[in-house]
């Protein structure tokens, strides 16, 4: 059920999309970092004059406190331009850093780190997965940290780090219960990434683009970097829980801004089929194989729309809990229709359609890993699996 007031700021939220956001997108797309920051720096004033920033943070720490669903909602608004979550102060891994904070934290945690990390002052990582250990599963980690005389002690290796460039600081998930069962081994801890012994050892280089602050993944080294004991976040072995927690809503999000990307490469595929002569009475729209490309692109986009959708209301309605078997199903199926998608409309533009005159490219190259990050498609296919063939025993 829409209000008139979610109606209302979705409007508003188009608006800035396609007035100010879009126009931005070339600064990306030719890796002008510096102006890019300019203009995102005066898109957000925008946003946050017009009372739309930060919409999936509670309004006591300054953001919206839209609900799942309406979060899911705008974000296949904001998700049709790459710049559209980090504009509104909602781009991963802030935006899940965040909620972290605001559940875990103590006073001077939530005062120092996330107060600043709301309003769009700093910037943060999430520093999980780790070169030597497989990440598809989270529960075997090589990072440790250990206490001593009320300091923790933590050495580790992690990458794929998303926006460790120019961050503030770090949550690392590191092993600090050994003994424990699996699942009770790893905790969070807050690492300022001023802190001696903390390192970016680089940019990766993803596709052939090294990227640039939100726009990168690091990696980066944890060598007997200490931090006092209060940096620990939530309770000590209960990392994997959280990690758990903060993945559930990011994948409806995940989910919805695909979504939206899939819409934008729709909208510049059907254009530029429309427009395109092949012959002196024909435009490429004419060709029924172009046809049944738009039409099956239009299906999955739609239907992958009312799975997360009702996914997102469960949610809302039953918690997480109640959903566990639609999330994975969402997660691998949105994921798989947002590639298919990509690839028909650069198919479809022909040499333009993978040269950086577009968005297309950017998309394609960023969100492959779509399929990979939050949980591979396999794995989220296996859960779905075990659950569906347990009714049948
Ligand atoms: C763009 C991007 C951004 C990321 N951002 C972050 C971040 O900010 N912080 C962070 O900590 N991590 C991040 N990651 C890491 C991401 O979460 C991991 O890449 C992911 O969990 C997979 O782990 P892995 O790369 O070690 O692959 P592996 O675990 O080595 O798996 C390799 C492949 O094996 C297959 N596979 C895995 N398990 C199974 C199975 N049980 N059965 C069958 N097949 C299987 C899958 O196809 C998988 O892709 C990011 C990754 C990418 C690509």
């Amino acid at each position: 059920m829409q209000t008139t007031s979610f109606l209302d700021f979705k409007t508003q939220a188009e608006s800035i999309i396609h007035s100010h956001i879009i126009n931005a997108e070339p600064l990306l797309l030719s890796h002008q970092w510096d102006k890019l920051q300019q203009a995102i720096e005066s898109i957000r004033q925008k946003v946050k004059k017009a009372g739309l920033w930060a919409p999936h943070l509670p309004k006591d720490i300054g953001g919206q406190g839209l609900t799942i669903s309406q979060l899911g909602e705008l974000s296949a608004v904001l998700g049709r331009s790459p710049l559209g979550h980090v504009c509104f102060g909602c781009q991963a891994p802030d935006a899940g850093n965040a909620e972290l904070l605001h559940l875990y934290a103590d006073k001077r945690i939530k005062s120092e780190f996330l107060h600043p990390l709301a309003a769009g002052d700093i910037r943060s990582c999430f520093a999980m997965t780790e070169p030597a250990m497989a990440g598809s599963n989270p529960t075997r980690l090589s990072a440790t940290a250990e206490l001593k005389n009320g300091q923790w002690h933590i050495n580790g290796h992690k990458w794929f780090t998303t926006g460790a460039d120019g961050a503030d600081f770090a949550i690392i998930m590191a092993v600090t219960e050994p003994k424990a069962a699996k699942h009770q081994q790893a905790s969070m801890i807050i690492v300022p990434t001023d802190s001696p012994g903390y390192a970016l050892v680089r940019n990766i280089s993803v596709m052939g683009s090294e990227g640039h602050g939100y726009f990168s993944h690091g990696e980066v080294k944890f060598s007997n970097v200490v931090v006092p004991e209060q940096n620990l976040l939530g309770q000590r072995g209960a990392g994997f829980l959280m990690a758990q927690q903060r993945l559930g809503p990011g994948r409806i999000q995940h989910c919805m801004r695909w979504i939206g990307i899939a819409r934008r490469c729709f909208d510049i595929m059907c254009r530029y089929v429309n427009q395109r002569q092949i012959t002196d009475q024909q435009t490429l729209a004419q060709q029924p194989v172009m046809q049944v490309k738009i039409a099956d692109s239009y299906a999955a986009i739609e239907a992958a729309q009312y799975l997360v959708q009702a996914t997102a209301e469960r949610i809302d309605k039953a918690g997480y809990a109640a959903a566990k078997h639609d999330i994975s199903m969402i997660k691998f199926h949105t994921a798989q229709m947002l590639q298919n998608v990509m690839n028909h409309a650069i198919q479809a533009l022909g040499g333009l359609g993978v040269t950086d005159d577009t968005v297309l490219s950017f998309f394609y190259r960023e969100e492959r890993a779509a399929r990979i990050y939050d949980g591979p498609d396999e794995v989220h296919q296996l859960s779905l699996a075990k659950q569906l063939l347990a009714q049948y025993r």
